[in-house]
């Protein structure tokens, strides 16, 4: 069967060892993020949010880091490319630019976190 990144019953069981010959279909999914994941990733202070959350996503916006901030949840939508990809992974090589310091929800997906947990979209380059 095909994987389909949109239909998880496509994906296969996660494999940490494929991820490295992986074209990394999962960072072309939409990633949230918290205000600590954009303040590892160096892109926001801590002063900055703990004085207003709502400015510094107003900020993150406008550089471009961020698409949206889901006030009430304290989530953050990382930016998108338009053809999906995340805004921080290299087009060539398929690899993140910032692996240590990635957000939570990419340390723990799939393993822990996802539509369906324990199972990857995962395709060779
Ligand atoms: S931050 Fe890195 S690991 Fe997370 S989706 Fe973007 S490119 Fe992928």
């Amino acid at each position: 069967m095909k994987i389909d990144k949109d239909r998880p019953s496509t994906w296969r069981p996660y494999d940490s060892n494929f991820c490295t010959q992986c074209r990394a279909n999962c960072c072309s999914m939409p990633v949230e993020v918290r205000a600590s994941d954009l303040i590892r990733l160096n892109l926001i202070s801590i002063d900055e949010v703990s004085n207003s959350i709502k400015k510094s996503a107003k900020k993150l916006k406008k550089l471009g880091f961020i698409s949206s901030y889901r006030d009430g949840t304290d989530f953050f939508m990382l930016t998108q490319r338009p053809n999906g990809d995340c805004y921080f992974l290299d087009t060539r090589s398929r690899l993140c630019t910032v692996y240590d310091q990635r957000p939570d929800t990419c340390r723990d997906f799939p393993a822990k976190l996802g539509t369906r947990v324990g199972f990857c979209p995962g395709e060779r380059k």
